[in-house]
């Protein structure tokens, strides 16, 4: 029997710790940009898992990889070769230009892989001992939940209660190349990395200003550290180029991938950097049972695949600019919303939290009511809401959802 939405969810409620706060929806069924509950309610999907299905859920091509390996062979671990992580690693480096990649499974585990990277290249390399070694990192950053990659964390509501975090990290503010340059010399040669997401994804959509990337490698490369760049949400055509870094023209040393590299329909992540750095790494001293299998890897040479095919990262670039020229006419017709921002199809917008406050309602009950009118976003940072569609949203869709957001912004307003 089919269980209810409110069944479904009470079940939820008893038995799965309560480590999130979803929205009231049960996803039963999805395809592209579009979602249905049990009850075959439909929905649009403008958040696609912090920005996993960038190809659309269910996209046929990966699921057709996905079926014709799960007939072969699933997981031999890295104890074996498998015949599908050459043809893999083939297409990562056609597509981003670095020597060599190290797969893994999920974004925060990449984050850690990249750490411990900078770290080993530091001490090989320049000889900085691993307990001086120093790795900064951007204020406001998310970098995932691990012990590590929390220690790389400035939110109290993601470290609380979870110490002693992990020694050897220190944060600097972002956007702010000046405060990066002083961390870089008043630690002599000590940092190792800087390590940074080129647009701030769970901060809110914090876009730096152009060429910020370009003047942290330029530091990052005078005191011989390693620009480490978080492309996890940011990565995989999202912000209309392949890599946010892009946009500043900057290739970082590490690039950290993660979400849509599986194209939602299997979990990997993955470091991908140069011989100097990559090639510190021998037997032993890295690895994961399910890093590099060949499930993971057909699903992400097909999801890559459907990325160039489909040319979703131009889509990216030209949606981002037809919601932009929907949402940002809320800016004078309502004082509700005080900014728009973003890049591509990674896009935000500010609610007033005063006039939130004075209201009686939080940035929470506006995605509740637009989820009431059929399209899925959820806040981040108490006064904004993230939107970021599957890049296959078709011009119509994309539309119709930026229409009820502005509608229900509005209505909110008066
Ligand atoms: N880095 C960034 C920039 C992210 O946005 C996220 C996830 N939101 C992560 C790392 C962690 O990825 P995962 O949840 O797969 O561990």
């Amino acid at each position: 029997a089919v269980l209810t939405t409110e069944r479904l969810i009470s079940i939820e409620n008893e038995h799965v710790a309560h480590n999130y706060h979803p929205l009231p929806i049960v996803f039963a069924r999805a395809e592209g940009a579009r979602v249905w509950d049990p009850e075959g309610r439909e929905y649009l999907d403008f958040l696609s898992a912090y920005s996993a299905v960038n190809q659309g859920h269910c996209h046929p091509a990966i699921i057709a990889a996905a079926e014709a390996q799960l007939r072969k062979v699933t997981l031999t671990s890295r104890a074996f070769h498998n015949d599908q992580l050459p043809h893999w690693a083939a297409e990562m480096k056609a597509t981003f230009g670095y020597d060599s990649v190290l797969p893994m499974n999920t974004g925060a585990e990449a984050v850690e892989t990249a750490v411990k990277l900078s770290r080993r290249w530091g001490y090989l390399r320049k000889g900085v001992r691993p307990d001086e070694a120093v790795v900064l990192h951007a204020r406001d950053s998310f970098h995932g939940r691990t012990l590590a990659a929390i220690s790389m964390s400035t939110d109290p509501t993601s470290t609380d209660h979870h110490g002693p975090l992990a020694p050897g990290f220190e944060s600097v503010p972002f956007a702010d190349p000046d405060a990066l340059r002083l961390a870089l010399h008043r630690h002599k040669g000590r940092v190792v990395a800087f390590v940074v997401e080129p647009i701030q994804g769970e901060a809110g959509v914090i876009v730096p200003p152009l060429g910020y990337l370009q003047r942290c490698r330029e530091a990052c490369e005078e005191h011989g550290a390693l620009l480490v760049a978080d492309e996890v949400q940011t990565g995989i055509g999202r912000t209309g180029r392949m890599l946010a870094s892009e946009h500043d023209e900057v290739r970082p040393h590490l690039v950290v991938l993660g979400k849509a590299l599986g194209g939602g329909v299997y979990p990997i992540s993955a470091v991908v950097g140069d011989d100097d750095v990559m090639g510190t790494v021998v037997p032993g001293v890295h690895g994961s049972t399910f890093g590099g299998n060949p499930l993971a890897c057909a699903v992400s040479l097909a999801a890559l695949r459907v990325i160039k095919d489909e040319n979703l990262v131009h889509r990216a670039q030209v949606l981002g600019e037809l919601w932009t020229s929907k949402i940002t006419p809320l800016l004078t017709s309502t004082s509700l919303a005080t900014a728009t921002r973003g890049r591509g199809l990674l896009q935000a917008i500010e609610l007033s939290g005063e006039a939130m406050r004075k209201a009686g309602f939080d940035a929470m009950s506006v995605c509740t009511q637009l989820k009431e009118r059929g399209v899925l976003a959820k806040p981040t940072r108490e006064t904004t809401i993230r939107f970021a569609p599957p890049l296959v949203i078709s011009d119509e869709e994309l539309c119709r959802g930026a229409d009820v957001v502005v509608r229900t912004i509005q209505e909110f307003d008066r």
